[in-house]
């Protein structure tokens, strides 16, 4: 059951993105992780099932769905196994701007075939971790040279690329030119096949360990055709729609996370041992049920307000997309770090799921926008006079 008011269509695609994730994503999550291994068959369920045009329009062949729809279906996919779902939540969130604020010749190449499943992207963004130990402490867009008839990119080196070696196509973060500041950044969306990428190490995380989340190197010539939106306008008025939905695919992510380790915990607890006992029947266990399932709804309820909130254009700032992301990222580490400790040896011994999901909740504190720098940047917003 879900609090929040859902329409009959909501609700279905909600069961509908379950079943999926029951029968395609749940049987590989193990195997995924331990392995380390690219969840391509997985994600070809999802194309299958027509998942990969999810945010496009109904007018351009896709399902259209609505922001509630879309945090409901991932959150179900991030129930059954959350590498595939991180890599089609990348996907998402990469496709978003390209499929609401597209051009025609963009509609043709991009949008139309991303409904058919042709085009399965990711975003090309993080370079704060380089070769060279160059961290810095804000966010960085290497500079492309602007060309005739488009933009050459020489030897960029992004730090994490969630689908890498596997997406047909990038959402590429740049500035235009040397003197363009990093507050006044750009996109590009890059055909994998139009261009030289190399991986630069094989990804090893310690979560999402099906992710393919490489440091990669781009070079080549990108048209121009294939800018998204104009040039110097991340975090512009004509792109301000992205932010939210990065934020709130995110959350929906982690709290599958958190949902779907509770819900077999929800079955181990009332399972009876040859012993007799069950967990259920320690007061500390029962506590720690309770206390769980409530960080759950309410981080649900934020959600899904959240997204709601965004369908009708209600908000008045991004505040409470940073808070959905916090709160639910949050509650993917509580749930696990506590079934962790309800589940003992067996799940520290790795005997039952529970780490692999505390594991993969871990990427939630730092992906996207990491939560400390999200609370920094609802301060502004929380107490705008000062
Ligand atoms: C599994 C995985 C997949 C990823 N996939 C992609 C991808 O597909 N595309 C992509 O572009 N990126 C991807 N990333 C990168 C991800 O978005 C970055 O990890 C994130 O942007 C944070 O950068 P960082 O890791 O360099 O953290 P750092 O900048 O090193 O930050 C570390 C910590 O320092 C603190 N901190 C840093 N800066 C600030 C600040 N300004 N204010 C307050 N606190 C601060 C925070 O506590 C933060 O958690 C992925 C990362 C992971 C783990």
């Amino acid at each position: 059951m879900t609090y929040f008011p859902l329409t009959k269509e909501q609700e279905e695609w909600r069961d509908r993105a379950a079943d999926i994730a029951a029968k395609e994503l749940a049987p590989r999550a193990e195997e995924t992780d331990r392995l380390g291994r690219y969840p391509q068959e997985s994600l070809d369920a999802l194309k299958r099932e027509g998942l990969f045009g999810l945010r496009v329009s109904k007018e351009h062949g896709g399902v259209g769905a609505d922001m509630v729809t879309t945090s409901l279906v991932i959150e179900e996919l991030a129930k059954k196994c959350p590498s595939t779902c991180m890599c089609y939540k990348m996907h998402l969130e990469a496709a978003e701007i390209i499929c609401q604020i597209p051009t025609d010749y963009q509609v043709e190449k991009f949008v139309k075939p991303m409904a058919k499943g042709e085009v399965f992207t990711t975003i090309a963004g993080s370079e704060t971790w380089g070769e060279g130990d160059n961290w810095t402490a804000a966010q960085t867009a290497s500079a492309v040279t602007k060309v005739p008839g488009g933009y050459q990119l020489d030897g960029i080196r992004k730090s994490y690329v969630t689908s890498a070696g596997h997406a047909t196509h990038f959402q590429f973060h740049c500035r235009v030119g040397e003197d363009s500041p990093q507050s006044a950044a750009s996109r590009l969306f890059v055909a994998a096949d139009e261009i030289d990428w190399e991986i630069l190490e094989p990804w090893n995380g310690l979560g999402m360990r099906g992710n393919s989340s490489s440091p990669v190197k781009f070079s080549g010539f990108v048209p121009e055709e294939n800018r998204l939106g104009e040039e110097h306008t991340v975090g512009a008025a004509t792109t301000h729609f992205a932010r939210p939905v990065v934020a709130l695919t995110y959350a929906a992510a982690y709290l599958g996370i958190a949902s779907g380790a509770y819900e077999l915990a929800m079955e181990e607890m009332v399972r009876r041992h040859p012993s007799g006992a069950r967990r259920l029947d320690n007061a500390m266990n029962q506590r720690r049920m309770a206390e769980m399932g409530t960080q759950i709804e309410g981080a649900r309820a934020l959600l899904l307000s959240a997204s709601s909130s965004f369908d009708q254009d209600r908000a008045s700032s991004h505040l409470l997309y940073m808070q959905a992301k916090v709160a639910c990222s949050e509650a993917g580490v509580r749930v696990t770090q506590d079934l962790m400790t309800s589940f003992g040896g067996a799940a520290f011994a790795g005997r039952m799921p529970f780490e692999r999901y505390f594991r993969d909740a871990r990427a939630g504190m730092v992906m996207g926008m990491a939560n400390d720098l999200a609370y920094q940047n609802m301060i502004p917003l929380m107490f705008p006079e000062n």
